[in-house]
């Protein structure tokens, strides 16, 4: 099944979020370079634990990609323990650096199409379509809908995905509806991310949920409760 949310159906969400919880202004790191370091570190592990690497790698002054590729990978990876997956980050982490200077670093893709820089990020080892989405909405400001786990159980739940549709499907339903928009982009990433971790996770809190009355995991809830 596709994903073909209408742009009335996802402001509704979108407009409901930023009510209930606020303008998130969410920019994953001080410089672009750490937004895409923190977007390869949060890969199967919560954001807290990155800040925790991140951390690590500023006070040993490592958050360049010069010297990123001139420390050890053991160095390396000691550093960005608390991430969880340590040896294949650091690994990820230097190939990444690679890659990044061989492209004549940040400067050096601001130039290129999104789907040029998209294409090149997707070819670099470690990095998949939600890291690669991440670094072009937060590090490059590119009009890119981030799609991630959060992203996918929410609009399931609300009954506007099947659940089986690819990460493409998801990523290109969003941008048909909502039109390219960094910002409405950032902001309401951000926001689905909150909605998941405060109300809608794997056991949702729907009876505090303002989305209710739109969502069909939240309906058939209150059928069953209310029986
Ligand atoms: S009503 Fe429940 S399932 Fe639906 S979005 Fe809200 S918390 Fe999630």
């Amino acid at each position: 099944m596709s994903f073909t949310p209408s742009r009335p159906q996802l402001r509704e969400v979108f407009d409901h979020l930023l009510k209930n919880y606020g303008e998130q202004n969410w920019w994953p790191g001080e410089t672009p370079f750490e937004v895409m370091i923190g977007a390869i570190l949060t890969q199967n592990t919560a954001w807290s634990n990155v800040e925790k690497a991140i951390t690590n790698l500023k006070q040993a002054d490592l958050l360049s990609p010069f010297s990123m590729l001139e420390v050890s990978q053991e160095q390396l990876a000691d550093l960005i323990r608390p991430s969880g997956y340590f040896n294949v980050k650091a690994d990820r982490l230097k190939n990444f650096c690679r890659f990044l200077q061989q492209s004549g670093g940040e400067s050096g893709l601001q130039g290129k199409t999104t789907e040029e820089l998209r294409k090149k990020l997707l070819s670099v080892n470690g990095i998949g379509p939600e890291t690669a989405d991440d670094m072009l909405l937060y590090a490059f400001e590119r009009p890119v809908f981030v799609i991630d786990a959060y992203t996918r159980r929410i609009f399931t739940y609300l009954g506007m995905a099947s659940g089986n549709e690819s990460y493409e499907e998801m990523r290109s339903g969003f941008e048909s509806a909502l039109g390219p928009d960094v910002s409405l982009y950032n902001e309401f990433h951000a926001l689905i991310v909150r909605h998941a971790k405060e109300a809608c996770n794997t056991r949702p809190h729907c009876e505090q949920c303002g989305l209710v009355k739109i969502c069909s995991m939240g309906n058939n809830r209150q059928k069953i409760s209310g029986s």
